[in-house]
Protein backbone atom coordinates (compact mmCIF):
# COMPACT_ATOMS: atom_id res chain seq x y z
CA UNK A 1 0.00 0.00 0.00
CA UNK A 2 1.24 3.33 -1.17
CA UNK A 3 1.86 5.99 1.30
CA UNK A 4 -0.59 8.93 0.94
CA UNK A 5 1.47 11.97 1.85
CA UNK A 6 -0.67 14.23 2.87
CA UNK A 7 0.17 18.02 3.68
CA UNK A 8 -0.75 18.99 6.73
CA UNK A 9 -2.19 22.93 6.27
CA UNK A 10 -0.55 25.23 8.61
CA UNK A 11 -3.18 26.97 11.18
CA UNK A 12 -4.21 29.96 9.76
CA UNK A 13 -6.61 31.17 12.78
CA UNK A 14 -3.75 32.37 14.71
CA UNK A 15 -2.14 35.10 13.70
CA UNK A 16 1.30 35.28 14.83
CA UNK A 17 1.84 38.88 14.67
CA UNK A 18 -0.61 41.31 16.27
CA UNK A 19 -0.76 44.87 16.06
CA UNK A 20 1.08 46.45 18.79
CA UNK A 21 -1.17 47.52 21.60
CA UNK A 22 -1.46 51.11 22.32
CA UNK A 23 -4.38 51.36 25.02
CA UNK A 24 -3.78 50.54 28.22
CA UNK A 25 -5.57 50.50 31.29
CA UNK A 26 -5.40 53.57 33.66
CA UNK A 27 -4.00 53.43 36.59
CA UNK A 28 -5.96 56.75 37.98
CA UNK A 29 -9.08 56.47 37.03
CA UNK A 30 -9.20 52.00 36.45
CA UNK A 31 -10.77 52.68 33.28
CA UNK A 32 -9.56 50.04 30.52
CA UNK A 33 -7.80 50.63 27.68
CA UNK A 34 -8.60 54.32 28.40
CA UNK A 35 -4.92 55.24 28.33
CA UNK A 36 -3.54 55.76 24.53
CA UNK A 37 0.15 55.89 23.85
CA UNK A 38 2.04 58.18 20.94
CA UNK A 39 5.15 57.68 19.56
CA UNK A 40 6.56 60.64 18.88
CA UNK A 41 10.35 58.69 16.86
CA UNK A 42 11.79 61.75 15.43
CA UNK A 43 11.92 63.34 19.09
CA UNK A 44 12.52 60.41 20.79
CA UNK A 45 9.41 61.15 23.40
CA UNK A 46 6.53 58.62 24.11
CA UNK A 47 3.51 60.20 25.59
CA UNK A 48 1.12 57.99 27.08
CA UNK A 49 -2.54 60.10 28.31
CA UNK A 50 -5.35 59.04 29.89
CA UNK A 51 -9.01 60.21 27.80
CA UNK A 52 -11.09 59.91 30.90
CA UNK A 53 -8.94 61.65 33.71
CA UNK A 54 -6.73 63.18 31.30
CA UNK A 55 -3.76 62.14 33.11
CA UNK A 56 -0.84 62.04 30.71
CA UNK A 57 3.14 61.25 31.19
CA UNK A 58 5.99 61.61 28.67
CA UNK A 59 8.89 59.65 28.53
CA UNK A 60 11.85 59.31 26.81
CA UNK A 61 12.34 56.74 24.48
CA UNK A 62 14.68 55.25 21.88
CA UNK A 63 14.14 53.24 18.40
CA UNK A 64 13.72 50.07 20.31
CA UNK A 65 10.87 50.97 22.81
CA UNK A 66 7.59 50.28 22.38
CA UNK A 67 4.56 51.59 23.71
CA UNK A 68 4.32 49.14 26.73
CA UNK A 69 7.42 50.71 27.96
CA UNK A 70 6.26 54.19 28.16
CA UNK A 71 3.53 52.34 29.78
CA UNK A 72 5.48 50.90 32.45
CA UNK A 73 7.47 53.65 32.76
CA UNK A 74 4.53 55.59 34.03
CA UNK A 75 3.32 52.65 36.17
CA UNK A 76 6.73 52.95 38.00
CA UNK A 77 6.87 56.55 38.13
CA UNK A 78 3.43 56.08 39.72
CA UNK A 79 4.64 53.51 42.06
CA UNK A 80 7.35 55.83 43.39
CA UNK A 81 5.22 58.74 43.75
CA UNK A 82 3.25 56.65 46.18
CA UNK A 83 5.71 55.70 48.51
ZN1 LIG B 1 -7.61 57.71 33.65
Amino acid sequence: MAKRKSKRKPVTTRKAIQPLDTLFNCPFCNHEKSCEVKMDRTRNSGRISCRICLEDFQSTINYLSEPIDVYSEWIDACESANQ
